[in-house]
């Protein structure tokens, strides 16, 4: 089995082509998508193509990849200016449902604080 993959994981079949998604980027390390439950005007999922479950067990090149490459989306869409929120659930107390770790842009409104 390779290891990068996880079968049951909906964010590999996602990547592996297995689930439609409508993607806005991807390159050989990440790809980002809509959010199927979108919670602002702008909502894309920002994904590592390796199945990696949660932040807690990334390496800090990805995860500057993954930043990175959300706020040049986040310009793509048009947000920049105007501002948008980077968020990623970790775990059951933070909130994960999906355990592929992925970077929520969130855009197009103004954001609450504190978050629910
Ligand atoms: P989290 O709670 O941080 O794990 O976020 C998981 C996100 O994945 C939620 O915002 C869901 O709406 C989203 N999601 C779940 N399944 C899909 C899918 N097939 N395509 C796009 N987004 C999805
Ligand atoms: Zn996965």
């Amino acid at each position: 089995m390779n290891e990068k993959v996880d079968k049951d994981c909906i964010f590999c079949k996602i990547t592996a082509g297995e689930i439609k998604a409508d993607i806005k980027y991807k390159d050989d390390k990440i790809l980002a998508f809509s959010d199927i439950n979108p919670q602002a005007p702008v909502h894309i999922l920002v994904i590592p193509r390796k199945h990696i479950a949660t932040l807690n067990e990334a390496d800090g090149d990805i995860l500057g990849y993954l930043v990175s490459a959300a706020r040049d989306i986040a310009g793509q869409e048009g947000i920049s200016e105007s501002g948008y929120r980077l968020l990623v659930n970790c775990g059951d107390m933070g909130g994960q449902e999906v355990s592929h770790l992925h970077v929520h842009i969130l855009g197009g409104r103004k954001m609450n604080w504190p978050p629910g």
